[in-house]
């Protein structure tokens, strides 16, 4: 691979205020109040393998022990799995941000490593200078929760949007009731009330909502008609319990009543896709299940998540064939950086690429941000210079690519404002 156009690309990509499309980071007021940032508070989704391996999260695994016996709890759990993607993004953080050299976490450097943790995360301006200076981020399109708010100085908001699906459940019910000061007795106080909650985010300048049911149902869902749903939401609001098909019937209707406010109010529909948690039942992730949906609503944008690896080839066909669809890379370098390579390599192939959303962070601290957005880049570097030695992709087509995925695009689907590119 020719590297003087990868390098050529990576400067292109450095000098980019990227939009960051997909984000869970914590305020920076939450950010500042943290009773502790360290070696063994500071985790991202290495977080799952520790709970995959011991039964055990983070949280739990080092909390209220000297650092010492922390080191020697993490060590040999390194041992068994430093492997995973998930890890190698932590070292990534650690050389970039925090002065590791070498490879590895080891006896001889976990003590500095921990030491230049504490030291750099309490400087003022800390939060700033990862997320503006270092990543050059333009903004961050944010997983909001419900009835939550959000610092539009760093963020962006996109709604999430699960509880609307669990409605059939009481102490839900009386939360947006509560929120919104209404009654939910029917369905159609329920979709009344959902409309007037998208509506007032959107009056305050959130340009999506978000589903991630993949993570607890399958993504299949069909029309089911408004008469139908309703009596069965009669049932649960009187108390009784619903079978799941039943319940499966009232959020397939909820599903597509979302879509519908999507059309209406012009909201972005961004849904979770493929990878899973631990124990999570992968085919339920399959986006190839979205497809009833996907048709139903022809005008809806669709932003679909994390590559839906591993079905990121079937995802490429849905959206070469689906102008609908939007594909964004969402978490998935840090879940695998070939995966990734593999999946962008087949898409620039299939889809237009202004429908590319080539970064999304995923994680909750700012530090990891900057790891993801080094392994990003790497990878796209990897496959344009390989698309221009090798596929006939021109050097102009290919740095063209690097400003639609990492901002462009972003810019015309969320409907930011235009703000330059990084001094
Ligand atoms: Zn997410």
């Amino acid at each position: 691979m020719s590297e003087t156009l990868r390098q050529r690309l990576l400067e292109e990509m450095q000098g980019l205020k990227t939009v960051d499309c997909h984000s869970h980071t914590m305020l920076r007021r939450d950010y500042e109040q943290l009773p502790e940032r360290s070696l063994f508070t500071m985790w991202s989704y290495f977080d799952r393998e520790l709970g995959a391996m011991t039964g055990k999260g983070a949280g739990e695994l080092f909390a209220g022990i000297p650092d010492e016996e922390r080191w020697a709890r993490l060590r040999p759990l390194l041992g068994r799995a430093r492997n995973v993607s998930y890890w190698r993004h932590h070292v990534v953080v650690y050389r970039e941000l925090f002065g590791l050299e070498g490879g590895e976490l080891s006896d001889a450097n976990w003590a500095q490593v921990n030491d230049s943790i504490r030291e750099r995360t309490a400087q003022p301006g800390w939060y700033d200078h990862v997320t503006e200076e270092l990543c050059g981020l333009q903004t961050q399109v944010r997983n909001v929760p419900w009835f939550e708010d959000w610092e539009p100085e760093y963020f962006t908001c996109t709604l999430r949007m699960e509880e609307a699906l669990e409605q059939t459940n009481r102490p839900n019910r009386e939360r947006l009731e509560q929120h919104l000061n209404v009654e939910i007795g029917d369905l159609a106080s329920l979709r009344a009330a959902l409309a007037d909650l998208i509506e007032g985010y959107r009056w305050e300048g959130s340009v999506g909502i978000k589903l991630a049911h993949a993570y607890r149902r399958t993504l299949h869902s069909e029309p089911v008609p408004e008469a139908d749903a309703a009596a069965l939401f009669a049932r649960a609001v009187a108390g009784e319990e619903l079978t799941w098909p039943e319940r499966k019937a009232v959020e397939d209707h909820i599903i597509f009543f979302l879509a519908e406010c999507c059309a209406e109010m012009n909201q972005v529909f961004q849904i979770h896709t493929g990878v899973q948690g631990n124990w999570g039942w992968v085919p339920d992730s399959d986006p190839l299940h979205l497809l009833p949906l996907l048709h139903a609503f022809k005008q809806v944008k669709f932003d679909l998540f994390h590559a839906g690896y591993p079905y990121s080839r079937e995802l490429g066909m849905l959206a070469k064939h689906a102008p609908n669809v939007w594909l964004n890379m969402a978490w998935m370098y840090v879940v695998t950086m070939e995966g990734s390579r593999q999946a962008l390599k087949e898409w620039i192939d299939l889809v237009p690429g202004d429908r590319l959303l080539g970064f999304g962070s995923d994680v909750g601290w700012p530090e990891f941000i900057y790891g993801h957005l080094i392994m990003a880049r790497s990878c796209l570097a990897d496959v344009l210079a390989e698309k221009v030695e090798r596929d006939f992709l021109s050097e102009e087509g290919a740095v063209g690519l690097v400003h639609q995925m990492l901002r462009e695009n972003a810019i015309a689907l969320y409907g930011l404002r235009d703000q330059g590119v990084a001094g």
